[in-house]
């Protein structure tokens, strides 16, 4: 299938060096109450997404949803001026992110607003998603809550008819099994769905292989975050873990993104930037073992097998 660019289609093999669960244009403020969540400045976004694409970088998919900010026309002139190819998501992320109508609407009306915005165009423009995400369950609940399994079925109903990608929000994995479950009872392929935020923690390493062999992908992510607490794996442990999994046998299912979300890890800011991941990560990836050839599946191979 084509890849839905905020510029138009593209075919997968054009997409190249891709980092497919990052934040250009987005608003997690409602959580936390932190001005360092709120990422809405249009031209400083693209200045950020420079250096991206000067480190090499060639496509980034912007998981910001509904009730995550997203800026559709902001993404857009981002990729005009920049050439970095944008990907802009349609889905709805964390249970108190969501608008009132997905507790009023069915699984069925709210996979159809989906469905509209791969149609028509998302917020009243013509630009279409080309993922659904960033599909959330919330971490340390231990069970789904009824509103999120619909959102899931929601999404699975829109990827049926779609054909795009899902991608999650599944902090450590915690509850990976049941957002496979939903998904694919529901139709979804495993190679169509991205279990999100999977190298975060070195205590659940076990549990990561296990959801590999379900045939998802894997999304080793919050790379660069060396300072939060909450994220456990560093990143020249995260290195190690993906030539764990690949001595598993599951190259071809991991994904490696920095899924950068915060003011002050922007360059602007004086923090790592969007370029942290190729200059930075893929040297800790080498010194771990891992080969150039199978970084290139990571980076290239990977992404464009999500669209075969
Ligand atoms: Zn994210």
């Amino acid at each position: 299938m084509k890849v839905m660019t905020v510029l138009g289609e593209i075919a997968p093999e054009e997409m190249g060096v891709t980092q497919l669960h990052e934040h250009i244009l987005a608003n997690a403020d409602y959580s936390h109450n932190d001005f360092n969540f709120v990422m809405d400045e249009v031209d400083v976004a693209l200045e950020e997404i420079k250096y991206f694409r000067q480190a090499g970088g060639q496509t980034m998919f912007d998981l910001s949803c509904t009730g995550l900010g997203q800026d559709v026309r902001g993404l857009k002139m981002i990729a005009a001026a920049t050439g970095v190819q944008i990907v802009t998501a349609t889905g709805f992320y964390r249970e108190c992110s969501y608008p009132d109508y997905v507790r009023r609407e069915t699984a069925e009306q709210l996979a159809q607003r989906m469905i509209n915005d791969y149609r028509h165009g998302i917020d009243g423009t013509d630009i279409k998603p080309g993922i659904l995400a960033e599909i959330a369950t919330e971490y340390g609940v231990g069970s789904m809550s009824p509103e999120e399994e619909k959102v899931f079925t929601a999404v699975a109903y829109a990827q049926r008819e779609t054909g795009l990608p899902v991608s999650t929000h599944c902090w450590a994995g915690e509850l990976a099994f049941e957002q496979i479950a939903v998904l694919t009872r529901n139709g979804v392929p495993p190679g169509k769905i991205i279990i999100g935020h999977l190298g975060v923690d070195p205590e659940v390493k076990d549990r990561i292989f296990k959801i590999a062999e379900t045939g998802v992908f894997l999304g080793i992510d919050c790379i660069g975050y060396a300072y939060e607490a909450w994220v456990k794996m560093k990143d020249p442990a995260k290195a190690v873990f993906v030539r764990e999994l690949i001595q598993a046998g599951f190259l071809h299912q991991i994904t490696i993104s920095q899924d950068l979300i915060r003011k002050l890890y922007l360059k602007h800011y004086h923090g790592i930037g969007y370029d942290y991941l190729l200059r930075h990560f893929v040297p800790m990836l080498e010194t771990a073992g891992v080969t150039p050839a199978e970084i290139d599946t990571l980076l290239r191979g990977n992404p464009q097998a999500l669209f075969a």
